[in-house]
């Protein structure tokens, strides 16, 4: 049976990616930092599921200890912020880059250890139209996540001879707790910003994760699945 990981995959987008690879008859883990109640519902739907911090490296060794070696890797655990840049301190900058590239590089370095041996391996990051294009407000958070467009790029060279596909999933407006902080009304003037006139979900972007394992000649690409609000 394939095996697939993917870290905060207990809730949001991550539960959606890991419920699609359940249905299809893949073995999941689910990596998650809090919340133990998404994780106790994953859980009864027959996810493993192991609490692991991804921007600490012992953790990450744990949960690799754990799962052993995987055939996917998807890399979707982060967190944002939604602040002006006066305001950001030192430590929110690293604690941002800390899990959102950090926890990245921790998993896709502990995965493709087995993968290269195997010489075949699939790893998907999820950056963000944020990534893509920038977002006010959101320095850190888009810088955070252009680095894993860079790092997507560069692993997709280094490891397709080895066998290894690298790409990312940039979503854009998807409704899941990230956005809680917006208001029905500012949720509204996003939909309205949308060509395909609806905020994503979750699902939209698990079937983007699929069409790359799918697509086995296809690496190193950037998949937005944002329903045309960032035409690039
Ligand atoms: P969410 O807050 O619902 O889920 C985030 C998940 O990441 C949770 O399961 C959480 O436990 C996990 N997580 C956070 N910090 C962690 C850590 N240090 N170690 C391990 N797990 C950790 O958010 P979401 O919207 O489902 O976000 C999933 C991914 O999609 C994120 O990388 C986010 O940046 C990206 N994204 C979301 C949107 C959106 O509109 N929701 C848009 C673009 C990109």
């Amino acid at each position: 049976m394939k095996k697939v990981l993917v870290t905060g995959g207990t809730r949001g987008i991550g539960r959606d990616i890991a419920r699609e690879f359940l249905k299809r008859g893949f073995f999941v883990c689910a990596a998650y930092s809090s919340d133990e109640e998404s994780a106790a519902e994953s859980a009864a739907e027959g996810i493993d599921v192991f609490r692991a911090d991804v921007s600490d490296e012992a953790q990450v060794k744990a949960l690799f200890g754990h799962v052993g070696n995987v055939d996917i890797l998807v890399n979707n655990a982060g967190i944002s912020l939604f602040k002006q840049i006066q305001d950001v301190s030192f430590g929110e900058w690293n604690r941002l880059f800390a899990v959102n590239v950090g926890g990245a590089f921790l998993c896709a370095r502990e995965a493709s250890r087995a993968m290269i041996e195997k010489k075949s391996g699939l790893i998907v990051n999820i950056s963000s139209v944020w990534g893509e294009v920038g977002g006010s407000c959101e320095s850190v958070y888009s810088a955070s996540k252009a680095a894993l467009l860079g790092f997507t790029k560069a692993l997709a060279k280094e490891l397709g001879p080895s066998g290894i596909r690298v790409n990312s999933v940039s979503p854009g407006v998807i409704d899941t707790r990230m956005n809680a902080r917006l208001s029905d009304g500012d949720m509204e003037a996003l939909r309205e910003e949308i060509p395909l006139e609806r905020i994503g979900r979750g699902e939209d972007v698990a079937k983007a994760v699929w069409f790359l394992y799918e697509n086995d000649y296809v690496t190193g690409i950037d998949l937005p699945v944002n329903g045309g609000f960032s035409i690039v």
